[in-house]
C-alpha cells in the first residue's frame, strides 16, 4: 500500500474545526452553523451529535443565537444578514478563500471582468461570485471561454481577469488558463494562482504514486470539491480503478495489487487509519511524502475576542486578575492557554475528544 503525504485535514479547516469545537464549548445548545462546516459528513455528524444545528439560510437562527460561518467563505450579504439581530457570530472563514473575495472585489473595483474559475451551485463558488455579482462570469470548462460574449469590443478592449475557486484539480485548472491567455492577451491573474497550498499539495502527493497503483482509495465526500478533484487527479494519472468512499466500511472486497490511499483536505485521519486497517496490506504501507505542509492559521478573530472577553469576566468574578492567563474555572482552564497553543493543538484530538 501506498499512503500519500499530506492528505486529510489542512489547515484551513483545522481552524474551521478547533473554531466550531470552542462554539459548542461555550454556549449552550444549539450552536448553529451556517452550511457544513466542512464537507465531510463524519465532521458534520459528530458536530450534530454535540448540538449543532446546521442551516442553509441564516433567518432561520433566532436572534441572539451562537452562529459560525463555514469555511467556505459567505456572501457578504449573508455576513451581514448573519450578524443582524443580535447573533453572535464567528466566521470560520479560510484565508485563502479572503484572498480570492479581495481579489475579485479589487479588480471589479478597477472595471475588469471577473471570470470566475468554479463549480457552479459549490458554496465558495456561490460565496465568492456574491462579491461582484455584476462584474463576474463563471467558467466550468474550457469550451466556457469561447462561448463568453460582449468582451470583444475592439475600441473600447475590455479589462479581463482570472481567478480560482480554491479546491480545483490542476488540469480543470490549466486548461482554462491556457485558453483564457489565447482570448485575452492581456488577461489580469495573481503572481500565484487561486488553488490553494493544500489542494496544490494534495494532488501533487497523489500524482506522486497514482501511477504505480493498481488502484487507488480517496476518503471524502462526495460535495467536497478537493476530494473530488483527487479522484480526477488520479485518473488522468492513469491509474486503472479510481475509489471514493466515505470510510472503511464502503470498500469493496475485491482490491488487489498496489493500492494508493489518500484523503481529501476535510477528512480526519481516523477515517484513513480505518481504511488501512481494513485493508491490512501484507506488503506494509509505504509513506511517500512530497512536502511537509507547517501552514497554521489562527482562530477567527472573533472568536478571540469572545473568549478573551469570557476569560476576563470569570477571571474578574474569581478575583483573579484578567490578564488572559489566569485559569478562570471552565473557560479560563483553556481559553487563555488554549489561544496560546492553538498553533499546537489538532482538529482530529478535539474531534476524537468530543466523541469521547
Ligand atoms: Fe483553505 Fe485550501 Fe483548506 Fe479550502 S482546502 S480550507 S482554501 S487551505
Amino acid at each position: 500500500m501506498l499512503l500519500a503525504e499530506p492528505r486529510g485535514f489542512c489547515a484551513g479547516v483545522e481552524k474551521a474545526i478547533k473554531a466550531l469545537a470552542w462554539m459548542v464549548r461555550v454556549f449552550e445548545p444549539p450552536v448553529y452553523c451556517y452550511h457544513e462546516i466542512v464537507h465531510n459528513r463524519h465532521v458534520v455528524d459528530q458536530f450534530r451529535a454535540q448540538g449543532v444545528v446546521f442551516v442553509d439560510d441564516v433567518e432561520d437562527v433566532p436572534a441572539g443565537a451562537p452562529l459560525m460561518l463555514s469555511a467556505h467563505g459567505s456572501a457578504p450579504e449573508v455576513v451581514t444578514a448573519a450578524r443582524s439581530d443580535g447573533r453572535v457570530v464567528v466566521d470560520a472563514v479560510c484565508p485563502l478563500v479572503t484572498k480570492v473575495h479581495h481579489e475579485l472585489r479589487v479588480r471589479a473595483r478597477k472595471g475588469y471582468t471577473v471570470l470566475y474559475v468554479g463549480h457552479h451551485g459549490h458554496e465558495e463558488a456561490v460565496g465568492t461570485m456574491a462579491v461582484a455579482p455584476t462584474s463576474v462570469r463563471l467558467l466550468e470548462r474550457v469550451e466556457d471561454v469561447d462561448l463568453l460574449e460582449g468582451l470583444d469590443s475592439v475600441e473600447d478592449q475590455p479589462r479581463v481577469a482570472l481567478l480560482a475557486q480554491t479546491t480545483l484539480s490542476h488540469d480543470e485548472w490549466a486548461g482554462i488558463v491556457d485558453r483564457a491567455r489565447e482570448r485575452f492577451p492581456d488577461l489580469w491573474m495573481p503572481n500565484r494562482s487561486d488553488l490553494c497550498f493544500a489542494t496544490t499539495n494534495r494532488q501533487a502527493a497523489l500524482k506522486a504514486l497514482a501511477g504505480q497503483c493498481d488502484a487507488v482509495v480517496v476518503i471524502g465526500s462526495e460535495n467536497s470539491s478537493n476530494t473530488v478533484a483527487l479522484e480526477q487527479v488520479a485518473r488522468s494519472f492513469g491509474c486503472p480503478r479510481v475509489l471514493r468512499v466515505n470510510d472503511a466500511a464502503e470498500l469493496p472486497d475485491d482490491l488487489s495489487g498496489t493500492v494508493g490511499v489518500t484523503a481529501g483536505a476535510s477528512a480526519p485521519e481516523a477515517l484513513v487509519q480505518a481504511v488501512v486497517a481494513r485493508l491490512a496490506p501484507t506488503g506494509g504501507v509505504h509513506r511517500s511524502p512530497v512536502t511537509v505542509e507547517e501552514e497554521y492559521f489562527p482562530p477567527p478573530p472573533e472568536l478571540r475576542e469572545l473568549l478573551r472577553g469570557l476569560e476576563a469576566a470569570l477571571g474578574l468574578l474569581n478575583g483573579a486578575p484578567s490578564d488572559g492567563g489566569s485559569g478562570a474555572p471552565g473557560i479560563g482552564e483553556g481559553s487563555g492557554q488554549v489561544l496560546a497553543g492553538d498553533r499546537t493543538t489538532v482538529a482530529a484530538d478535539v474531534l476524537e475528544g468530543m466523541a469521547g
